[in-house]
């Protein structure tokens, strides 16, 4: 990498740190990057910065938003008493997406997983259990992915509001085992949610 500059080379290995992006692809961006207009780069580097400083976890539901309390956590025609538990805001975007869900969600940051050293207190459980003593909260369903993590998780979930007498589903089986809920057309995640088992 010595050939190109080393102001290149050092775009194309912050790129190339990015998921999905290998070092092939991460010269192809930085050579489109630097032949746009400087002012394109810059308006890019600015939303990146801006995207970073300025967006947080949700007081209430812990997905990522500008503001303290989520458009759909303060949006009051949105039933609070049903929380659907996600592992991360790409999911909820995906439920979100189907228009068909009312009720609010749970984004925990993640799954549990002993390989990864991944524990119940690595993920946003503490805040989920805060809310539901709240009183007001009648149906949790669970729609953590159908990868080993996810089961796991859910049972660990389970396990945890049974005790408070909540309602606690399932998302049904029509989400492919291992598969992530983003990738899931919207018909199947509809299927899924509609056929929800009772834990
Ligand atoms: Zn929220």
């Amino acid at each position: 990498m010595d050939y190109f500059s080393s102001h290149i080379s050092d775009l194309v290995e912050q790129l190339s740190s990015l998921p999905g992006i290998g070092s092939k692809t991460a010269q192809r961006l930085a050579f489109f990057i630097i032949s746009q207009p400087e002012e394109k780069a810059k308006r890019l580097a600015a939303s990146i910065v801006a995207a970073r400083t300025n967006v947080r976890y949700c007081k209430c539901c812990c997905t990522l938003t500008d503001a303290e309390i989520c458009p759909i956590c303060s949006n009051p025609k949105r039933d609070k008493s049903t929380i659907m538990v996600v592992e991360t805001p790409r999911d909820l975007a995906a439920y979100e997406k189907t228009g068909k869900y009312e009720g609010v969600y749970h984004v925990l940051h993640g799954a549990i997983s002993p390989m990864l050293g991944i524990g119940p207190d690595d993920i946003r459980l503490k805040e989920l259990m805060t809310r539901l003593s709240s009183g007001d909260v009648q149906e949790v369903i669970i729609a953590t992915n159908s990868s080993l993590e996810g089961e796991t998780t859910a049972m660990y979930i389970s396990r945890l509001v049974k005790p408070t007498g909540i309602r606690t589903t399932r998302i049904a089986s029509g989400v492919p085992v291992g598969g992530d809920l983003e990738n899931i057309d919207e018909v199947t995640l509809l299927r899924a949610l509609d056929g929800r088992v009772v834990l």
